[in-house]
């Protein structure tokens, strides 16, 4: 049984307000209609995927569904009714046996609800995901409250809703153009047997712009995250500048190193070389490479970055701890602190730094070097 799933993209996105049509719109990286892309074109139920957009949104499409194998996108019309009509018939050359409609404002389908609806289709011809009303109904005038509406028998309806596609293209071309909510309202119009399956809470349809930062947080909440740690240490010396966070600090010693010898971001760049499970610093920026002789440090800082962002990462926190018995830090900690929040491109209340001493014990407590440990805090893209 070949499965063709159809997404309807084809509207303007009035509602939503903003310059981009909000199944263009990013949303948590991805624009909202590659969500669905990505989960058909990865389906093994669904066999080839076509796109309904609007006239004029071909570059928005065309960088929306980037390296995706897909059918050549089609042209809507003025209603819902009339893009889908537009998709089927584009469809009606080689006809497949089955058709998943969906709207590509709903980017959170399962995988799982793509498997009901597909199933429920061995015995039915056109199958809606449903959800209960769980809130008491009432009919309302104004702000009169009216009368009780008995919500036993209610279900809210979802995309996508398959269909046989013989049953679905005869009835798009029978019904009359009257702005029908969905397909699931032309196949009963038309006669067609309709039955529901479980939809799912989660599948939402982004309608107004609150909806949009719902999603956003929703998203933000459910990423992954994972944490690193880093640990320097750097003796001092005469004869050297003392640079720690990328402030330069008044002292007769400074750090002594290959590069500046700034402990704080040698080890924030190792913690978020662990975070994401990279080689460590020295790895990457050998201390025998004399590119990176006497380097500011915030180069190997932003290189752990950029590997952070190409694997789906975004920093979230970092905390850092300096063990020094001189020079006092307490003075330069609003400097370092806003110099941090500048390189790690996070606001100064997401960072944390403490300094301390070691009380006279050991190495750092004679004042032989610098320690300083780091750890963060990394959010990854939802897989979805
Ligand atoms: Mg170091």
């Amino acid at each position: 049984m070949r499965c063709v799933a159809l997404v309807v993209a084809a509207g303007q996105g009035i509602r939503m307000g903003g310059e981009i049509p909000k199944q263009y719109r990013p949303l948590g990286g991805r624009p909202v209609l590659r969500w669905s892309l990505d989960l058909f074109t990865c389906h093994p139920a669904i066999d080839a995927v076509r796109v309904v957009i609007a006239e004029g949104h071909r570059p928005l499409y065309e960088e929306a569904a980037a390296g995706l194998a897909l059918l050549s996108p089609v042209t809507g019309g003025a209603t819902r009714q009339a893009s889908v009509r537009a998709g089927l018939e584009s469809l009606a050359g080689d006809p497949p046996d089955l058709v998943l409609i969906h709207d590509a404002a709903r980017p959170f389908l399962s995988s799982a609800l793509v498997d009901r609806v597909r199933a429920a289709l061995d015995h039915h011809p056109a199958v809606l995901p449903a959800v209960p009303v769980v809130d008491s109904l009432r009919r309302t005038r104004g702000e009169r409250v009216l009368e009780d509406v008995e919500r036993a028998d209610l279900v809210r309806i979802q995309t996508p809703q398959g269909f046989v596609f013989g049953a679905i293209l005869d009835a798009h071309r029978s019904a009359p153009p009257l702005g029908f909510g969905d397909d699931g309202a032309v196949a009963a119009w038309a006669g067609l047997p309709v039955v529901h399956v479980p939809g799912e809470e989660d599948n939402v349809k982004l309608t107004l712009p609150e909806d949009f930062a719902t999603a956003e947080r929703r998203l933000i909440a459910a990423a992954p995250r994972r944490t690193g740690q880093g640990i320097d240490v750097h003796r001092l010396v005469p004869g050297r500048r003392l640079v720690l966070g990328g402030v330069e600090i008044p002292f007769e010693l400074g750090l002594e190193g290959h590069s500046d010898a700034d402990v704080v971001l040698h080890a924030l760049t190792d913690a978020i070389l662990g975070a994401i499970g990279a080689d460590d610093i020295g790895t990457w920026f050998p201390n025998h490479d004399p590119r990176w002789k006497d380097a500011p440090s915030a180069v190997f800082l932003r290189h752990a970055l950029e590997l952070l962002a190409e694997r789906g990462g975004v920093l979230e926190h970092a905390d850092v701890t300096i063990l020094a018995e001189r020079p006092k830090i307490a003075p330069h900690r609003a400097a370092m602190r806003a110099s941090l929040a500048r390189l790690l491109e996070l606001p100064e209340a997401a960072i944390g730094l403490k300094a301390g001493t070691c009380e006279g014990l050991g190495a750092i407590g004679r004042g032989e070097g610098i320690a300083a440990t780091a750890l963060v805090t990394c959010r990854f893209r939802n897989p979805g």
